[in-house]
């Protein structure tokens, strides 16, 4: 799924796999959850058992992390040297000049060798959620939510890629341009409809009222102290328990589709109180405006990004025109060459993406703590005690190397966040909160 086309990938990373939510999308385990206890959390531990689990875990998804990244481009490199492409390319070509029914026959052929060859791994991640206990998803569901999934990104990677070979064709010079400013132009109404279009096919969602009118109360409380309404009919409830064991909540959509969005499993494990703070996190991204920046800070990164794409494309394209069997950029054939530039793009540039995800998680955890302030009783432990929550149930490694932090961490370690929580008192200094005044 990673290496769809640069903007398919945009809308993936974006909409698919919402990165503003309270938790690392890394799923649970079918924990009991202690009770707040008397005791202040002063820091995030984990009982013997669950410590050596988490351990397991984090050595396991690094490794997974580094085959999934050196599989994926060794994938590109295959589908090119072994003149795959190529061959994709002539039958393609077969059923007529009109470039876009030969994008019906290339993209889907690419996409699903890509995605036959990824499967294995995949699977294998899904079932490490299983055997970990972060998943309840069984094999069926999973296996329909893959397919759903695929038939998003082919459609959407059918019509990406089909605009792209139109405009390298037209504009030798310009493509990257104009690829740039249509692409941000699509990821703003896709992120318009995926809320109401998208999110359903993979979830089931249902007015937050309905179901917790009593928590819509308290959160309109928490909204007030923000001097900022969000409408009851902005806040849904997910059926997240029929997948995973995890919490979180996130904030989507743009426009009239902003919504906050909250998962069942968070009303069901977290206390009241933890619950607000998970909320005012999400409300920090609401009012901050989290979603206009980042999809403003991903247009500028593609700006340069495409730009670059470009250069590097003219690069390959005159080194390996004859061995990849490319006649020209705008061919077919070029497709997974550009895609594999892109990937490595994307690697190089993850820890910028990252470290400016993990400055807007903190801002919004500071918005958290101070929107409820004053609301939960004590809203210090109220934010610390529910990382400490969120982290036993998604079995969140306690010490993870600096360097991985920094290259794909895109929430704060839940070590800091814990810590954080438990320090920040702006108000006992005397000193002015940052949002919430
Ligand atoms: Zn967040």
């Amino acid at each position: 799924m990673k290496l769809v086309s640069s903007f398919a990938l945009l809308f993936l990373c974006l909409v698919l796999f919402p990165r503003d939510g309270v938790a690392q999308n890394s799923a649970p385990a079918a924990a009991s959850v202690s009770q707040a206890t008397p005791a202040p959390t002063t820091a995030y531990t984990l009982p013997p058992d669950k410590l050596a689990k988490a351990t397991a875990l984090y050595h396991l998804g690094s490794k997974l992390r580094i085959i999934g990244v050196v599989y994926s481009l060794l994938i590109l490199l295959a589908i090119l040297h072994l003149g795959i492409a190529a061959r994709y390319r002539d039958w393609a070509e077969k059923v007529g000049r009109n470039r876009f029914f030969q994008a019906l026959v290339f993209v889907p052929l690419l996409m699903l060798t890509i995605s036959v060859l990824e499967l294995p791994l995949n699977a294998y991640r899904h079932s490490i959620g299983l055997q970990y206990g972060l998943s309840v998803q069984g094999w069926g569901s999973w296996f329909r939510d893959l397919l759903v999934g695929e038939g998003i990104s082919l459609a959407v990677a059918t019509v990406a890629i089909w605009g792209l070979t139109k405009l390298i064709r037209k504009s030798p010079q310009r493509w990257w341009f104009h690829f740039w400013w249509i692409s941000t132009i699509f990821v703003v109404l896709y992120i318009s409809v995926a809320p109401i279009a998208i999110d359903p096919l993979f979830n089931k969602f249902e007015p937050l009222d309905k179901s917790n009118p009593q928590l819509v109360d308290a959160i309109e409380k928490v909204t007030q102290r923000g001097g900022l309404s969000i409408p009851r009919d902005r806040m849904f409830l997910m059926k997240a328990s029929e997948k995973v064991t995890t919490l979180n909540a996130y904030v989507t959509g743009f426009g009239p589709s902003k919504r906050v969005v909250v998962w069942d499993t968070t009303i069901q494990k977290a206390s009241t109180a933890e619950t607000l703070f998970v909320f005012g996190h999400e409300m920090g991204h609401y009012v901050l405006n989290h979603i206009v920046i980042g999809i403003t800070a991903s247009a500028v990164g593609l700006f340069f990004g495409f730009y670059i794409l470009y250069r590097l494309s003219g690069w390959a394209f005159a080194r390996f025109q004859n061995r990849w069997h490319m006649r020209e950029l705008s061919d077919w054939t070029a497709v997974p060459m550009l895609m594999l530039i892109f990937s490595i793009m994307s690697i190089v540039s993850q820890p910028i993406d990252s470290t400016f995800s993990r400055q807007l998680e903190h801002n919004a955890d500071v918005y958290g703590l101070e929107v409820t302030h004053g609301i939960n009783a004590d809203s210090q432990e109220a934010g610390a005690h529910g990382f400490q929550v969120l982290g036993e149930l998604s079995l969140s490694y306690p010490d993870p190397s600096q360097l991985v932090v920094f290259w794909y961490y895109d929430h704060p370690p839940i070590s800091d966040r814990v810590r954080f929580a438990h320090e920040y008192d702006p108000w006992s200094k005397g000193e002015a909160p940052k949002y919430v005044k």
